[in-house]
Order: structure tokens, then sequence, then C-alpha cells
């Protein structure tokens, strides 16, 4: 039995952090003709439900070390796009510390209110307003700060130990579980994450090339995001709003490495592409995802159709391709790009049939 469905009892949620399966996607992958493996990494089992578990389990413990964070006497305010701070709220429940999650308006309801499940504080702040002004979810969550004695931001945009924590976590995880799989290359040849902070593409990058040099890091950005290199890239779209969340920024955060050899191909994506591919994610593989991952997933199918891409990964059998998928429908299953495409969709033929049924 692998050891992660070894019976086990943990001592806490947090020791349910990361972990998370690689799944194959080999529906999509058929569908697309693709002869490569298209292996997900399905983050939503971790126990906040996202890639960001970890970076707020190492941000936390790393502060308690070094003596940033008293157990008793901090308080832990973080801005965030909702997971980070779903992290630390988790944390900050098991461990006993008030948390305040500052959070741009355009975040979902589903994820303030999952943050006010775990007991925190949650402050809105308008998503148009720039990241180095007063009213954003950074200049309000220091204004807090500076007002609130035992205060501290551990700051994902420029905590080392964000990148660290996929460097000596999500990256590590992906190659033991490669290692495993039959005529295959038995390592990553191609990963593809979307970058928020940038901590996921930084920190997996780091580990995945330390394996195999030759790994080719997609760093996916979405259409009105300024993160992707070279900035011609994001000339289309500039400083226009998306409704995906969690990935793209109006700066660049300190732990983003966007160059190479850290990333090797950046992609542009927009909301309309990245909310289908997080539909047949559910629809074809039963993955409950979240729009960012489907973001991840398009870029991906983007890169592997290029010329280069078709002809080194794509088209070739036992290549490795790994997609980072960062959470679940939990976040969003209130949003109209997945209400309209459900519960507003037009009736299907079986659909039609049952009402036929049941009128007769
Ligand atoms: N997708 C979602 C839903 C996220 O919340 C985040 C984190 N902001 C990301 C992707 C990107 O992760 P990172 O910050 O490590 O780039």
């Amino acid at each position: 039995m692998p050891p992660s469905l070894a019976p086990q009892v943990l001592d806490t949620a947090l020791d349910a952090v990361g972990n998370t399966p690689l799944i194959r996607l080999d529906k999509i992958a058929g569908a697309e003709g693709l002869k490569c493996n298209l292996l997900g990494k399905v983050e939503f089992f971790s126990a906040g439900g996202s890639v960001k578990d970890r970076i707020a389990k190492r941000m936390v413990e790393e502060a308690e070390k070094d003596g940033t964070l008293v157990p008793g006497k901090s308080v832990i305010i973080e801005p965030t796009s909702g997971n980070t701070g779903i992290g630390l709220a988790l944390a900050g429940a098991i461990k006993g510390y008030p948390v305040i999650i500052t959070l741009p308006e355009k975040m979902s309801l589903e994820k303030e209110a999952t943050l006010r499940a775990l007991g925190a504080e949650v402050v809105r702040t308008p998503t148009a307003a720039t990241w180095d002004s007063e009213e954003s979810h950074i200049g309000v969550a220091k204004k807090l700060q500076r007002n609130i004695p035992h205060a501290v931001i551990l700051d994902q945009y420029s905590n080392p130990n964000n990148p660290l924590a996929h460097e000596l976590g999500t990256g590590p995880e992906i190659l033991a579980a490669v290692a495993t799989l039959d005529n295959s290359s038995k390592t990553v040849d191609v990963c593809v994450a979307g970058a928020g902070t940038g901590g996921t593409v930084t920190g997996v990058s780091r580990a995945l090339k330390a394996s195999n040099k030759d790994c080719v890091i997609v760093a996916v950005d979405p259409k009105g995001s300024i993160l992707a290199v070279p900035d011609t890239l994001n000339d289309d779209a500039r400083g226009e709003m998306y409704v995906v969340e969690g990935i793209g920024y109006d700066f660049v955060p300190e732990v983003l490495d966007r160059d190479k050899p850290t990333v090797d191909v950046w992609v542009k994506m927009d909301d309309s592409a990245a909310f289908t591919a997080a539909h047949r994610l559910m629809r074809l593989e039963g993955l409950l995802v979240g729009g960012s991952s489907g973001t991840a997933l398009a870029g991906a199918l983007q890169y592997l159709k290029s010329e280069e891409g078709w002809a080194r990964f794509g088209n070739v059998e036992g290549k490795n391709v790994v997609v980072i998928l960062p959470d679940g429908l939990r976040n969003y299953i209130g949003k109209p790009w997945f209400l309209d495409a459900t519960l507003r969709a037009p009736a299907t033929p079986l659909a039609n049939q049952i009402s036929q049924i049941l009128r007769s």
C-alpha cells in the first residue's frame, strides 16, 4: 500500500497538509491526441484545500522557531487572494493565533466564509487599488499591523519560506511519484504552473531542475496581469480585469524568479479558456478543481501543441508532463463562471427525457 494510503492517525490537520496525489489526466490527453503522460498534481486534497497550505504551515513554523511569532501573544495579519489566508487561519485555529486576512473584493464569498469558519477576521479591499496604495490589501494589512500590538505580517510576497515550501515539499513529492511510473522517463520532463506570488513555480522549478536539468518549466499568467516575460507578452489586455482568482498581479513579487533557468516559457491565458478547461477537468476526469487549475491545464495544452512542445513532449511516449492544479471547487461554487455552466446551463437530452417521463 502506498504510504499515503496506509492507515494512520495524525496529531492535527496540519499533518494533513501537502502529500497530494498525482492523478493521470488520460481522458483529456486522449481527446487532445497527446502521447505523453499528462498528470495533475491535485492540491485540493490538502487539509485547507490548496497548494498554499504548505507555505502557510512553513512560514508559521519557521517564524515560531526564530521568535517572530509567539504563541498566546502574536496576531497574524496577511494580505492574500484567500488560499494563503485559509492555510494561515487553519494554523491559527490549531495553534491559537488570532488571524486577520485582507482580501480584495473580487475574491469569492466562499473563501471569506471558509476563513470565518476557521475563526479569522476578514477585511475586504478594493480590487482596483494598485498594490502600493494605502487602500490595497497590502496597504490595509500594513496599516493594521502599525496599529495592533504584536501583529506580524509573514509576507508571502517576500518570505523565502514560500518558495522553499515548494522546493522542499511540492517538488520532491512530484519526483517521488513519477519515479514509480513504469514505461516513463521516471522524471519530470515538463511542469506547468500558474503564477501568483510565484512561490509555487519558483520552488518547484528548483527541485525539478536539480533532478533533471532539462526539465522545461512553463509558467502561466492570466491576460491582464504583467508577470510574463518578455513583457511584450503582456501587451494584449494590459491593465484589464480578469475573473480567475489567485494568479497574476500588477507588480512582480520578490519571491518570483521569472527568468531562465527557473522559468523556461511563459504562456498567457484568458478567462474563457481557463474556465472551459476547469469544466473539462470536472466532467472528464472527475476532479472538482478551481479556475486557476483550468488556467494551468489550458496553458499546458497550449505549450504541448506548440511546435517545440509537440515535437519534444506532446507527441512522445513516456514523457511526464505535470500540471499543478492549485485549489478546488469549494472556493467558487457560487461564482457565475461555475453556475452558468452547470445550474443555468441549457437542459441536456437526458434532462429533457426525464421531464418527458415525469410529465407522462
Ligand atoms: N491558484 C490559486 C487558486 C491560488 O490561490 C494561488 C496563490 N495565490 C495560485 C494559484 C498561485 O500560487 P503562487 O502564489 O505560489 O504563485
